[in-house]
């Protein structure tokens, strides 16, 4: 099939809804590919080892390792123990974001000054205790298919993504893992062109 990596078969294939929340444990040697089936969609996410979950996905190791703010193909997401959980094989956008975190209803109310019920935090809060985990094991999430631009002067902001409709990113297990994400519900904010629509992803194990 098209989208899953060459020299492999497939092993899950799921829609998840706009606004909607995902999770799954991979073994060592699968892949994880996210697709924006429509483009401009963000999609918050975290990764935890699965045997000793309080070694998860660590931004400032990962952005010190990797030399990069930005996380794409040849980038390596590394945890509190600096090890590698998972590295990207194959990315069609080019550009991830590691710098803005996850909306909440609490930051949506001072920086927009509206009341919410669903958030990227209210999902990850969902789908964390399906695992036991609490909102405690939230950290620093990566911003796939999210632009989030940065200048020299420190100034930050989030812009319109790049992403495309179809645009693709494949995480490599590089051991045991848990991973999370939120299709974020976000709607005033470009994170999700102020439309939150689906993804497709795709789990998938070496032939
Ligand atoms: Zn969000």
């Amino acid at each position: 099939m098209l989208d899953k990596p060459s020299g492999s078969v497939e092993l899950h294939r799921e829609i998840v809804p706009a606004k909607g929340r995902w999770s799954r444990r991979l073994e060592a040697g699968q892949s994880l590919t996210l697709i924006d089936l429509e483009g401009q969609q963000a999609v918050d996410f975290l990764c935890y080892a699965a045997e000793l979950p309080l070694d998860r996905l660590n931004l400032p190791n990962t952005v010190k390792l990797n030399r990069s703010l930005y996380v794409t193909k040849g980038s390596k997401l590394y945890s509190d123990r600096a090890r590698v959980l998972m590295s990207v094989t194959e990315d069609s956008c080019g550009f991830h974001d590691t710098l803005a975190g996850c909306c909440s209803c609490e930051i949506d109310q001072v920086r927009y000054g509206v009341q919410k019920t669903e958030s990227c935090r209210t999902n990850f809060i969902a789908e964390l205790s399906g695992w036991g985990l609490g909102p405690s094991e939230i950290v620093s999430n990566i911003n796939f298919f999210m632009r989030v631009v940065f200048k020299e002067d420190g100034e930050l902001f989030i812009s319109d993504s790049v992403s495309k409709p179809g645009d693709r990113v494949t995480l490599k297990a590089e051991t045991a893992v848990i991973a999370v994400l939120s299709n974020c519900p976000q709607e005033h904010n470009p994170a999700a062109g102020f439309q939150p629509t689906p993804i497709e992803v795709v789990v998938t194990a070496e032939a």
